[in-house]
């Protein structure tokens, strides 16, 4: 068993709608729940933030208030938390959903002691409507979120790749994958794994990340017992 009691499990619009692009892929939520419930059962504690891009994305919106736009897209990450929060709870887990923006009739408010009163009940927290601050994304909202639950790592399940490459490994043959990676070498790279926002809070506030691909979900208990996969970043790899 890896040594991590508390996670952040940052789930992508984009990994629940797979090659859909758009909206939800019903045997891939399943199959990522069921993961989730694996790694629960080993004793995770797990907090999920999920992201909106399989609906809106606030940059999309070029005809539209940019802060207008980015309401939008933290309401499309509510649509996703109560898909993710319905089958979860199926499969039996206990869950809260919890969102940035109050919608009271839907979902708690965000309320971080509550939060981590959640985590310690063994409940699966789903954190949905991102910070609830337009120009902000669902990284930088994990990132927070993190940091204020004193997690002990960031899961970045990426769809499309199984770790962070020096280029795109989907367009380039000769790709390399990084095991180790800094957060200064994320920013002075330009690697895109997660904005520069969200790399910033983490450096400033040493929050390991572990990115991974979410396309193969067992990728998560595999994760949780040890094995080394995807891509670590920390800034001092002498410490743990
Ligand atoms: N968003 C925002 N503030 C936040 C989090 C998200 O305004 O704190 C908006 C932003 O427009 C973003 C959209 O919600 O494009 C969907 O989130 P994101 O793009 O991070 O989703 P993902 O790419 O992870 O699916």
């Amino acid at each position: 068993m890896r040594d991590i009691k508390r996670v952040v499990l940052k789930l992508s619009g984009e990994a629940l709608a797979k090659d859909k692009g758009f909206g939800f892929d019903d045997d891939t939520i399943d199959l990522i729940c069921e993961n989730i419930k694996k790694a629960r059962d080993k004793g995770l504690e797990i907090a999920i933030v999920v992201g909106g891009g399989n609906f809106w994305r606030g940059r999309s919106g070029q005809h539209i208030e940019r802060a207008t736009s980015d309401t939008i897209g933290m309401l499309g990450t509510v649509m996703n938390g109560l898909r993710v929060q319905d089958t979860l709870e199926k499969m039996g887990l206990e869950t809260r959903l919890m969102t940035a923006i109050n919608m009271q009739e839907v979902a708690e408010p965000y309320i971080r002691r509550r939060a981590v009163r959640h985590l310690e009940k063994g409940r699966i927290v789903i954190f949905a409507a991102g910070t609830g601050l337009p120009y902000f994304s669902t990284d930088t909202t994990a990132s927070l979120r993190a940091l204020e639950i004193n997690a002990d790592m960031i899961l970045l399940g990426k769809k499309g790749t199984d770790g962070i490459y020096d280029k795109d490994p989907n367009q380039f043959d000769d790709a390399v994958k990084y095991e180790k990676l800094t957060y200064s070498e994320i920013l002075q790279k330009r690697l895109k794994i997660m904005d520069s926002t969200a790399t910033s809070l983490c450096m400033d506030n040493d929050m390991p990340i572990l990115a991974f691909g979410i396309d193969n979900p067992e990728n998560l208990v595999k994760i949780v017992e040890g094995k080394e996969i995807g891509t670590i970043v920390k800034e001092n790899f002498d410490v743990r």
